[in-house]
């Protein structure tokens, strides 16, 4: 047995790895299906077969940050912008309720329209309905989060993107890598389920940072990590570079679940997006979430943070009914309750 084999039989039992064991797994592609198996396992043990479908919903593609890679930077002057009024948004989650979602995700772009009233009657409309509550909206004060968290909210995505600080500064224009990591502490301590995540295959991104990111996850004691490849978008400064790759993305995922065994982790539709069934194969290397778009069309096409993201072309219903159906023939279930984090490490 090669060292990086025993290293990642050893992480299925006691969840850790080094920085420098993280690294030599990341460089070296003959134990990829080796690890896929090991996080998949691992997800077996700790979180079973059901998969927690949560109902996505992209109330506004309106951003006042200019982050590189990301195709509703404020000053992507091609998109054309959108925002959805506060009885859309509480319609929507109630068409994610009859589509038998029992949480619904409001992303959006940094949209300073929704301040601090307009959000909590929209979260305490929608929290009448009985769903669990994921906000993905950006940056905000400790008041403002606090604030959701009272009307309701019950979770909070914010990727940390990148943890190599030179980097983050390099991509994230009049943003502070300080600032983000204070909003993800202000979110625990509010008592958030939090989730966070990084893009894979960023430009000048090495696997040292990368090893680094999964040990923050691991650190932040996360309870999802949502994670993807980066996918090179036009009218972008990145848009010339290469990307990331489904594979890597994927061994990043399976790492983390090793680490973070029973923690919530979604299969992104960016993996999707990169390779046909690359969702189900995240499903199949330590996933157990997916996230719906319920998004309405022309909203859905106009909310383009990278070209070609998979299931544009399929109305909700269809979008839902597809997924669910290839969930089932890999033997896994949909679940029927909220699917928070159930803590048993
Ligand atoms: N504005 C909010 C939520 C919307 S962006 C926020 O930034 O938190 C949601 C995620 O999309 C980001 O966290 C980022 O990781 C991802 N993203 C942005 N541009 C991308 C790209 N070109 N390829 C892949 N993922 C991207
Ligand atoms: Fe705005 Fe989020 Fe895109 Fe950054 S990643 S430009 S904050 S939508």
């Amino acid at each position: 047995m090669t060292d990086i084999i025993k290293s990642i039989e050893n992480a299925q039992y006691n969840a850790s790895l080094s920085k420098s064991e993280i690294e030599a797994i990341l460089k070296d592609n003959s134990i990829n299906d080796f690890l896929f198996a090991a996080a998949d396992k691992v997800r077996q043990k700790y979180v079973g077969n059901e998969v927690h479908l949560r109902g996505l919903i992209e109330f506004s593609n309106i951003c006042r940050c200019n982050c590189f890679y990301c195709g509703l930077r404020k000053d992507n002057l091609t998109v054309q912008r959108y925002r959805m009024s506060a009885d859309e948004i509480i319609s929507l989650a109630q068409k994610a309720k009859d589509y038998g979602y029992k949480t619904v995700v409001l992303q959006s772009g940094e949209d300073a329209f929704f301040d601090k009233d307009k959000m909590c009657k929209i979260i305490s409309s929608i929290k009448q309905f009985g769903l669990a509550l994921t906000l993905s909206i950006g940056e905000k004060s400790y008041d403002e989060y606090k604030s959701y968290k009272e009307a309701g909210a019950d979770r909070y995505l914010l990727r940390i993107e990148t943890t190599d600080k030179e980097l983050y500064k390099k991509l994230h224009p009049s943003m502070t890598f300080e600032n983000r990591l204070k909003c993800l502490e202000n979110l625990k301590s509010l008592g958030f389920e939090v989730g966070t995540g990084c893009l894979v295959g960023l430009p000048e991104q090495s696997d040292e940072s990368i090893a680094e990111d999964i040990l923050f996850f691991k650190k932040l004691g996360a309870d999802m990590i949502g994670l993807g490849p980066f996918i090179p978008c036009p009218n972008t400064p990145l848009k010339d570079e290469q990307g990331g790759t489904l594979i890597k993305a994927l061994k990043v995922m399976a790492l983390t679940r090793l680490l973070l065994p029973d923690i919530n982790i979604p299969a992104t539709t960016a993996m999707e997006t990169l390779q046909e069934n690359g969702r189900l194969l995240a499903l199949q290397s330590g996933a157990n979430v997916v996230m719906p778009n319920v998004t309405d069309e022309e909203c859905k096409q106009k909310y383009v943070i990278y070209p070609g993201k998979a299931g544009l072309n399929n109305t909700a219903q269809e979008y839902k009914n597809s997924i669910v159906e290839k969930i089932e023939a890999l033997g896994r279930t949909i679940s029927q309750d909220y699917g928070f984090h159930k803590k048993t490490v």
